[in-house]
């Protein structure tokens, strides 16, 4: 699709190498958004004629900043992010060392820092190896010290943080565990939220409530709508089977869900996502949808955490 070329070289926005990979990335989250606004039937027209030919693996903000996302394990992403000004690299969840060191050789970086949204083993297996190899400094959650690899610096909720004189916002969202953060780049409009958000689903609820996870996702949905979700894995194709199953008139929802199956028989990744498609579609932001609660059973007069308690439980058993 002609909307595709990548008129961002254009406005500068974009650097070579590498420029028109990463401006197809980005062209297919413009081209989401277009496609979305168009009726379904011409959508689905316009989704067959969709060819990916690259797989586009770095997305860049307005910022300096620059993210790309590295493929881990079986469906996790670890996310490298390279201020442009510096030279200076960080790296996001790194579930294993091989992938990181490879995207890091590819461009014979260093990498600074390492940060961890939470402690699990597929956020951190990485870390012990990376710090090794590159004297790297690892960040996470102060309540997550103890379980967290090799740690420097811990940070807590509404603590700032700079990378490279890029703001980092550290937000806390328990609810998967309890000590879970999420680092928001407000001058990038990015947020990396681990396995609290994901795109049409948040995570399990292992060591936290319902509540908290709502609490959590509510601080991350009262960012601007444009803010671009990196979450910690690729589970959107089976979260919008899910949510498909619960909202089947959400149109949006339809849409979206039809381009999501595209990029992923195409091997595309279908992050970043943004809050904006995310309020629109995603059932655990949207528990007061008549449609899901009658769907799943919810009493009008439920709460917004007594339905995202119900959707969760659906979704566990789904
Ligand atoms: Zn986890």
């Amino acid at each position: 699709m002609a909307s595709f070329s990548c008129s961002r070289v254009k406005t500068g926005l974009c650097v070579a190498p590498g420029a028109r990979q990463l401006c197809l990335r980005k062209g297919l989250l413009y081209g989401f958004m277009r496609l979305l606004s168009m009726p379904f039937k011409t959508l689905h027209l316009a989704s067959r004629s969709l060819r990916v030919t690259q797989f586009c693996s770095v997305s860049n903000m307005s910022s300096s900043l620059q993210i790309e996302l590295v493929p881990c394990l079986r469906d996790n992403y670890a996310y490298l992010l390279h201020d442009m000004d510096t030279g200076t690299v960080g790296v996001v969840d790194p579930s294993e060392a091989v992938p990181v060191i490879d995207a890091l050789s590819r461009k014979n970086r260093n990498l600074t820092y390492i940060l961890n949204t939470h402690h699990h083993h597929d956020h951190t297996g990485g870390n012990m190896e990376l710090k090794a190899r590159y004297g790297a400094k690892v960040i996470g959650s102060g309540i997550d010290k103890d379980s967290i690899p090799g740690i420097d610096i811990a940070l807590n909720d509404g603590d700032k943080w700079m990378f490279a004189g890029h703001e980092v916002h550290v937000i806390e969202t328990p609810g998967h565990t309890r000590g879970h953060i999420s680092f928001y780049f407000p001058g990038s409009g990015a947020i990396f939220t681990g396995d609290t958000l994901f795109s049409l689903s948040c995570g399990k609820l292992f060591e936290g409530t319902p509540e908290q996870m709502h609490s959590s996702l509510q601080k991350i949905m009262s960012l601007p709508e444009d803010t671009h979700v990196y979450c910690g894995h690729e589970y959107t194709l089976s979260n919008s089977k899910f949510a498909l199953s619960i909202e089947p008139k959400n149109e949006e929802l339809q849409a979206y869900a039809a381009i999501v199956a595209q990029l992923r028989s195409k091997g595309v990744p279908t992050i970043p996502t943004t809050l904006k498609m995310e309020k629109l579609c995603n059932p655990f932001l949207r528990t007061s949808s008549m449609e899901i609660r009658q769907s799943l059973g919810i009493p009008e007069t439920a709460n917004d955490l007594e339905a995202l308690g119900v959707i969760r439980q659906a979704k566990d058993n789904f």
